[in-house]
Parts: C-alpha cells; sequence; structure tokens
C-alpha cells in the first residue's frame, strides 16, 4: 500500500501536495525522489537550469545532479515548509524523502527546500502558515538572514515616523 495520496495543496492553493495515507512513524521512507541524473557541468552550461527552477535540483556530490523536474516525479509535489514534517534523505544517487516526525493520517507532507540565502529569495514566498515562517522559501540556517533584514526594515521604518 502506497503511504501516500495526491490532493490540492493547502499550503500551494495553486498546486497539488502528497497526503499520508495512513499514520506514519518518524524515520519511514514514504516515497522515492525520482529524476535524471545529470552532471553539475550541465547544470552550469544550460540555460534550463536557471535560478527559476531550483527547486527540483538536488547536488548528489561533486559530480552529478538530479534533476526531479519531470510529470513522473511524484515526490516533486511535496511542498515547502519551515516546520516540516519530512526530509530529503540521500544515499549514493538515491534521494529518499523521510519523516522526520510522527505523521498522522491525512497531514500533507512538508519538506525544507533548502533553499540558499541570495538576493533572488523574494522569488519564493513561503505560504506554509507555520509559527516560525519566515515569508520566504529559505533553508533553516539562512533563516535569520532575513529575520535580520525585516527587523532592520521595521526599524527604519520607525525611525523614519519620527
Ligand atoms: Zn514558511
Amino acid at each position: 500500500m502506497k503511504l501516500y495520496k495526491i490532493k490540492k495543496s493547502k499550503i500551494d492553493n495553486k498546486g497539488r501536495g502528497l497526503y499520508a495515507a495512513k499514520d506514519i512513524k518518524e524515520g519511514t521512507k514514504i516515497i522515492n525522489y525520482s529524476g535524471k541524473i545529470i552532471t553539475n557541468k550541465q547544470v552550469d552550461e544550460s540555460d534550463k537550469y536557471d535560478n527559476n527552477k531550483p527547486i527540483y535540483l538536488f547536488t548528489l556530490n561533486k559530480r552529478y545532479t538530479l534533476d526531479g523536474d519531470f510529470s513522473w516525479n511524484t515526490a516533486g509535489l511535496i511542498n515547502h515548509s519551515c516546520d516540516p514534517n519530512s526530509q530529503y534523505d540521500g544515499k549514493g544517487l538515491k534521494i529518499w524523502i523521510t519523516a522526520i516526525k510522527d505523521i498522522k493520517k491525512g497531514e500533507e507532507f512538508t519538506c525544507d527546500y533548502g533553499f540558499g540565502f541570495d538576493k533572488d529569495y523574494k522569488q519564493f514566498p513561503c505560504k506554509c502558515r507555520a509559527k516560525n515562517c519566515c515569508g520566504y522559501i529559505v533553508r533553516e540556517e539562512s533563516r535569520w538572514r532575513i529575520h535580520k533584514k525585516f527587523a532592520m526594515s521595521k526599524k527604519k521604518l520607525v525611525n523614519n515616523s519620527r
């Protein structure tokens, strides 16, 4: 029996998401993230892999990247959350989505997309509605930079109003 169901997403209101088809224990492998293995050189050289589509690219090692931008890659439907219940787990050239919490039947699977922080972060607003949501899809270690930016712009506003 499959551990997931495809349904309209609660997070991405234009898209779909994957939902738990039954109660799942922490550590369970939920689905294989499938795609095409390409070289890192191809990523650097091809226009197809510009900053609009980083969501689907996983650097596997020094040489290879997994491109999951295919309609048959069901795991590509999993949405980002700032408080995810699953994670991408790599082993060799394979990537799995693994539960990092106990997940109840009917919950939407979410992962941290792990985007780096760069000047383009505003292209990827986050609507995960987690308490700790920083408003953008940025990996956990980089989020403090966003918070800091917000804090700074708030300060500016206060100063301007004086
Ligand atoms: Zn969020």
